[in-house]
């Protein structure tokens, strides 16, 4: 079984890659790079995509790369991924579903046809490997091995998800009202700000709702690995080690630095959202770690110095009334002056953001939180004066 010196491609969503990039750097994968059209690669085994699966915070999937080349006709396509070595995966009686294909300024645009070329092609491939007779379909009621093909100005990549459901379903929340930020986009924001230089300084969500962002600061500040509480589709594989996986997990565990001392507090105005976070905070055993409180933002205060404020308010499209977001603004400026040393990083899509709240913020960052257009307003506190 071929599983060394494999090529991965991992997804994430628009704007947040070189993020995704630098975590894995940070973990020691291999020939990281992102190419021309944004897309993140590494090279590595079958070992290190259950690492990256487990550690990923900011990510949405891990693909083995299967094979990258030109195709401008079907008999072309048909070829190619007829060459490619689909046998070192997909064991008989594997299910090998072809997800929707995705063509982009290629000659080969009718999607549906791409799916199924690439179908039959892998289909005959196997039949013949495994000695099937071409005349009869495959069973396949084995393990699942998701194939995705996409095309790009007629260069055609395929690969096999390791991944299965999107890596920002860490298993940890299990009720969310609202409008729940995906966990991997609040461990970007969360990365996006400077306080896990030193993480013992407070950290405030004012708008936490179901806990997402203080619940990711936690899990990134104490090292503790995203992936623990999940499933992952190459679980499944006949070619998994289960027991070299399960390794993987107590060493993870054992890297986790519970002892850390963090402040880090959620605030929400809505009772309901604030047991939400709770039950969510329980479920990763951080009840010791994140503090919350049923407060209106426009009370918040605070004498601590140095202080990093991360938060997802209303934007007025979705929860509230354009004039109430706005006046929220206002009210969010007017609190959140007097703290002159913390850092603030705010969410939003609101363009007059920044108007409202009555400051130019340092940097802004586009982001989209799925597929609304957003902006990260950062601001940064002033150094605190020693005396
Ligand atoms: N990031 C959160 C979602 C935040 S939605 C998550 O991932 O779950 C915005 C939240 O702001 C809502 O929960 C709402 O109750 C809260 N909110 C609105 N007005 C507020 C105010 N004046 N003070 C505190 N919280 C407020």
């Amino acid at each position: 079984m071929k599983i060394e010196n494999l090529t991965f491609q991992v997804t994430a969503a628009a704007g947040i890659e070189s993020l995704t990039a630098r975590e894995l750097r940070d973990l020691n994968f291999q020939n990281v790079r992102i190419d021309d059209r944004s897309r993140i690669f590494f090279d590595g085994n079958f070992t290190d995509m259950m690492r990256a699966n487990l550690w990923l915070r900011t990510a949405d999937r891990v693909k083995i790369v299967m094979g990258e080349f030109q195709a401008k006709t079907f008999e072309t396509l048909f070829d190619q991924v007829y060459t490619l070595n689909w046998e070192d995966f997909i064991p008989l009686g594997a299910k090998f579903p072809v997800a929707k294909a995705k063509s982009v300024k290629s000659q080969l645009h009718n999607e549906p046809s791409v799916q199924s070329i690439t179908k039959k092609a892998i289909v005959k491939k196997l039949q013949e490997v495994y000695h099937r007779p071409e005349n009869q379909a495959l069973q396949e009621t084995g393990p699942e091995y998701r194939i995705e093909i996409a095309l790009n100005k007629d260069f055609a990549t395929l690969t096999i998800d390791t991944t299965g459901d999107s890596l920002f379903k860490r298993g940890y929340r299990q009720e969310h009202g609202g409008a729940p930020l995906k966990e991997n986009f609040a461990a970007a924001l969360v990365l996006m700000t400077n306080w896990l230089v030193n993480p013992t300084r407070p950290f405030v969500d004012i708008t936490c709702g179901s806990g997402t962002i203080v619940l990711e600061a936690a899990m990134a500040a104490l090292h503790m690995a995203p992936g623990l509480h999940r499933h992952f589709a190459f679980e499944n594989w006949t070619q998994s080690d289960l027991q070299l996986l399960s390794e993987l997990k107590i060493e993870a565990q054992g890297l986790a630095k519970r002892d850390l001392s963090l402040d880090i507090t959620g605030i929400d105005n809505d009772p309901q959202m604030i047991a939400i976070s709770r039950r969510n905070t329980l479920a990763l055993g951080l009840e010791n770690v994140v503090k919350y409180k049923e407060m209106r933002l426009q009370d918040f205060t605070s004498a601590q110095l140095d202080g990093v404020i991360v938060s997802n308010p209303p934007y007025g499209e979705r929860l509230l009334e354009q004039e109430e977001a706005q006046a929220l603004y206002q009210e969010m400026g007017e609190a959140l002056r007097p703290l002159k040393t913390w850092s603030k990083y705010i969410l939003t899509s609101n363009e007059s953001f920044e108007a409202l709240y009555g400051a130019k913020a340092n940097k802004k960052r586009k982001l989209y939180n799925g597929t609304l257009r957003t902006d990260y307003y950062q601001f940064f506190g002033e150094r605190p004066k020693k005396d």
